[in-house]
């Protein structure tokens, strides 16, 4: 394999200024530097450099149309508050996950108007912020690459970067390296034109006649509107969904938080002799002696405040603990623990009640559907490709909203394919190209002609399987 982009040590820190500045595009500005402040201190320099800027903007300011909640009779009541509308647009997708992503970049390639809005300052969800470097799946029994499209367009262009390690061959599966990822991402939303909200948490729907009429999200620009024609709930917790009064199942699942250990590359063959192996040591990442270690964690519901604060300091102590054991381990001395994920690993929780539902039964059958948007894959498992219908992204009553990536509809014992990460490209890829049709045709989701999605699937190079 060529050395990733950032190497010439096994440390991303030791990356050229010269090299970094080529990859950010500023390589011909490097002299005036561009839009980077002339002496800020590129990400490999220590200490505080000088020369920073700051100005006052506003004094003692009031925001207008604020009431605050009060306490009333014990009980904190919320008063009726009017809203800045932020932005209006056709397509509005919530969630900046491998399902988002795919969700947005498709319905604007399809021609709608789109807006992307994300919680975090960076895209890919789990992908990337949960450090599930793994791409599970994406080839099926029988060599069959099932997930193609946007999905398989971000894979390529990670190889172009050497971000991934990827083998073409079923039961290998591709690993990445989430910066890759996040840079990849980027640039496919910069060159489709998407306008964004990053930092902006989705706290609740506009809702009139049972219909989305948009979002409102939370920022430190305070409580804002986004209104849209049809909204992609890519949330992976269906929180879109759920604020609109669709149906849906509340699991639980196991929840985790995965870690990178770096200098395995450091580890000395001979004294490791003397000792068993450690456990949890992970598997390769495109970093040159980082591992990429993932947990399963205890079987919890992923939308509870206190499960959530619990499991994070519960992971993050047994993880640290852990590293220590290793490092005294003889010939580990030198492993230490990287990082550890910023996103807790939640798998599933809310999943949508749909008009269809991905089934055991017809995994088993091979069932065609005529209304089929995509086709699901699994590492390993002992099956063909399975097919995905159109309804299972729509919800059975509320309108304007689809749902896309772990979220859809599904039963329990296809939740674990449904959430593999090229499958919810899958569902992502096809949200989005049916959110597009249903704008440019003044439709609800649930009406569209799906024949249309299909069409626009395929000219997106999506996989739809063989015919019936
Ligand atoms: C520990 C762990 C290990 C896994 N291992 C594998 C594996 O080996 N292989 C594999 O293929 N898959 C694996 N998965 C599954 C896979 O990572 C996820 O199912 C997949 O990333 C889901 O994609 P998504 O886009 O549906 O949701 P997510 O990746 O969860 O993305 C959702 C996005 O929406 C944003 N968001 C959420 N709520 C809001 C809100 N209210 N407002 C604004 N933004 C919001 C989030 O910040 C996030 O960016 C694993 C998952 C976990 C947790």
């Amino acid at each position: 394999m060529k050395e990733p982009f950032w190497s010439d040590s096994n440390h991303p820190s030791a990356m050229h200024r010269r090299d970094w500045l080529r990859l950010v595009g500023l390589g011909g500005a490097a002299a005036g530097l561009g839009a980077w402040p002339t002496n800020e201190a590129l990400p490999a320099d220590v200490g505080e450099p000088g020369g920073f800027q700051s100005s006052i903007l506003a004094k003692n300011k009031v925001q207008e149309n604020r009431a605050n909640p009060t306490i009333v009779n014990g009980r904190v009541i919320q008063p009726q508050r009017e809203l800045a509308v932020l932005h209006r647009t056709d397509v509005l997708v919530v969630g900046g996950g491998p399902a988002g992503v795919c969700a947005a970049v498709a319905a604007k390639r399809a021609g709608a108007d789109v807006c992307l809005v994300e919680r975090y300052g960076h895209f890919g969800g789990l992908w990337t912020g949960g450090l599930v470097l793994l791409v599970t799946g994406h080839i099926v029994q029988g060599g069959k690459q099932v997930c193609q499209g946007i999905g398989e367009e971000i894979l390529r262009r990670l190889d172009k970067l050497d971000g991934a390690i990827i083998n073409r061959r079923p039961g290998v599966d591709p690993t990445v390296d989430a910066e890759a990822v996040k840079y990849v991402m980027v640039e496919m939303i910069e060159e489709a034109g998407l306008r964004v909200f990053l930092h902006s948490w989705c706290a609740d729907v506009i809702l009139s006649d049972n219909k989305v009429q948009g979002v409102v999200i939370e920022s430190k620009s305070g409580r804002q509107a986004v209104l849209a024609k049809v909204v992609v709930d890519a949330t992976g917790d269906g929180d879109v969904f759920a604020a609109a009064g669709a149906e849906f199942e509340h699991r639980s699942h196991n929840i985790g938080l995965v870690s990178r250990l770096g200098n395995l590359d450091r580890v000395d063959p001979e004294k490791a002799k003397q000792a068993p192996k450690p456990r949890l040591l992970g598997g390769p990442t495109p970093v040159p002696g980082v591992n990429w270690v993932n947990m399963l964690g205890p079987e919890e519901d992923g939308l509870d405040v206190n499960v959530l604060s619990r499991l994070e300091m519960q992971h993050r102590k047994f993880i640290w603990r852990h590293v220590q054991k290793i490092r005294s381990t003889p010939g580990y001395e030198k492993v230490y623990l990287m990082e550890t994920a910023p996103q807790l690993g939640v798998r599933i929780t809310r999943v949508l009640r749909g008009l269809s539902t991905v089934r055991l039964e017809d995994l088993k059958k091979g069932t065609k559907f005529p209304d089929v948007i995509g086709v699901g894959g699994a590492s390993g498992g002992n099956h063909g490709p399975w097919q995905i219908p159109y309804g299972t992204l729509v919800p059975v009553k509320v309108d304007n909203i689809l749902a896309a990536g772990r979220c859809i509809s599904a039963e329990i014992r296809m939740a674990d394919l449904v959430r593999l990460i090229p499958n919810c490209f899958v569902t992502g890829h096809a949200a989005g190209a049916a959110a597009a049709v249903a704008v440019q045709d003044g439709c609800p989701p649930r009406q569209v002609d799906v024949a249309k999605v299909q069409k626009i699937l395929r000219q997106q190079e999506a996989y739809l399987g063989e015919p019936a």
